[in-house]
């Protein structure tokens, strides 16, 4: 070929894929979306969207799983005397300092110590606690001082147990539907003399409420010792079960004979488990099961518990964008925080609930596919989400397809816009 001749074929090629704009056309009505989808099948494949397997950390997109804020306040319940209790700027230091011992432990996750040899990964928790402000009191912090002559104490054994009783709770809670509410309560300091009297840190969670018990054994820059515990509680309110038994929903935590300590022979030689759900002396670890669990939990549209995490996901934040780069399966709800862009000849595929915040938008590249598996999409703060935006080039087009009863929400309008950009 000569130079000049092909010169000029280039020169039509570049010509050619110049003039191929990029097309885009914004769906921003269900109807609109209904009749530009393709439907595959009117069945819905099976998928089990509370399958916490579903909900373990995917290192590979971090964006559809922003952490989770639990926002908790602290009761210190005392005599009319307050003598037992922490009271003051030390009930607000103490409350402070656990929830930072707490955090510690959420962030720095450890690796299972049980099956021996096993290579189970190590994820952080993927949730934190923090302490809720309130204007009303003088720390303005949410650290409230109940008064209570006869249900200030806490006793989980023999006469007067009351570990269980929801009597203090029933009397002091406030914002239930928002706050974990955090009772950090003291044993009788009679019963302390009586031998054998159990004061063992202790603790137990009822609903979307705890209680801990011990805490004006220790001095407050021992606060830590009570993060164990309390993550312990934590973990029941948003549905982990005692992981030493068979049936706790979890494969990732074997059975084992719960062991306090290590010990020279008999059922707790050798190694021990060191999981938060179980009654050991190191309470740290939580399986990537474990981790799924709560991060069902706290997924799940109008649980109660759900109330208790902070609502940060209705402002838009682009940042927090999910790009996916690679085929993606989501069976699981998310709660997104920015778009979702599906890059080109790339399939998406969402099976459960997924939340868009106001202004948010799904964009389907050329050649790219999103295939929504009787999918629920919605806004979960009242607004409405930006609907999808579904790009073409030439003949390459990006694609909608419905499997089973597809359910899209909270789209502003009923007009579909088109826009052409280079
Ligand atoms: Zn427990």
């Amino acid at each position: 070929m000569k130079h000049s001749t092909l010169f000029f074929f280039l020169l039509i090629l570049i010509s050619s894929s110049c003039s191929k704009k990029l097309k885009i056309v914004n769906l921003s009505a269900s109807l609109d979306v209904d009749e530009i989808a393709v439907i595959v099948s009117d069945k819905k494949e099976e998928c089990n969207c509370i399958d916490p397997t579903a909900y373990i950390p995917d290192d590979r997109f971090p964006e559809y799983q922003d952490l989770k804020i639990v926002q908790v306040n602290f009761h210190y319940p005392n005599a009319s005397n307050k003598q037992y209790n922490w009271t003051g700027k030390d009930a607000v230091t103490f409350s402070k300092k656990l929830i930072n011992a707490c955090n510690y432990q959420l962030i720095n996750n450890i690796k299972m110590n049980l099956p021996e040899g096993n290579d189970t990964p190590v994820y952080d928790a993927g949730y934190r606690l923090e302490l809720a402000e309130d204007k009303n009191t003088e720390s303005g912090m949410a650290v409230y001082e109940d008064v209570d002559d006869e249900n200030w104490f806490y006793i989980k054994k023999g006469k007067g147990k009351n570990n269980y009783s929801r009597t203090i709770i029933k009397k002091f809670a406030v914002n239930e539907d928002s706050l974990l509410n955090f009772f950090a309560m003291v044993y009788p300091p009679d019963s302390l003399k009586v031998e054998g009297f159990s004061s063992g840190r202790a603790g137990i969670a009822l609903g979307t409420s705890l209680k801990i018990a011990g805490v004006k054994k220790h001095p407050i820059n021992e606060v830590w010792k009570f993060a164990s515990v309390s993550n312990h509680e934590v973990g029941h309110v948003f549905g982990l079960r005692h992981s030493w038994y068979k049936n706790d929903g979890c494969d990732d935590t074997p059975p084992h004979p719960n062991c306090w300590a290590s010990t020279k022979d008999g059922k707790c030689a050798g190694v021990i488990s060191n999981n938060m759900m179980d009654y050991n002396n190191i309470q740290r670890a939580l399986s990537p099961c474990q981790i799924g669990t709560v991060m069902k939990t706290m997924h799940r549209i109008n649980s109660k518990v759900r109330g208790l995490i902070k609502k940060d996901w209705c402002t838009y934040n682009p940042e927090k964008s999910l790009i996916v780069r690679e085929d993606l399966e989501l069976n699981r709800s998310v709660d997104m925080k920015g778009d979702i862009i599906i890059e080109e000849d790339i399939t998406l595929r969402l099976s459960c609930r997924t939340h868009m915040p106001a202004g948010a938008k799904i964009i389907v590249k050329p050649g790219a596919k999103l295939i929504l598996n009787a999918a629920r999409i919605h806004n979960d703060c009242g607004k409405s989400w930006g609907g999808f935006d579904i790009q073409s080039i030439g003949n390459k087009k990006g694609m909608i397809e419905y499997l089973g009863d597809v359910r899209i929400e909270n789209l502003p309008n009923s007009l579909s816009i088109e826009s052409d950009s280079e």
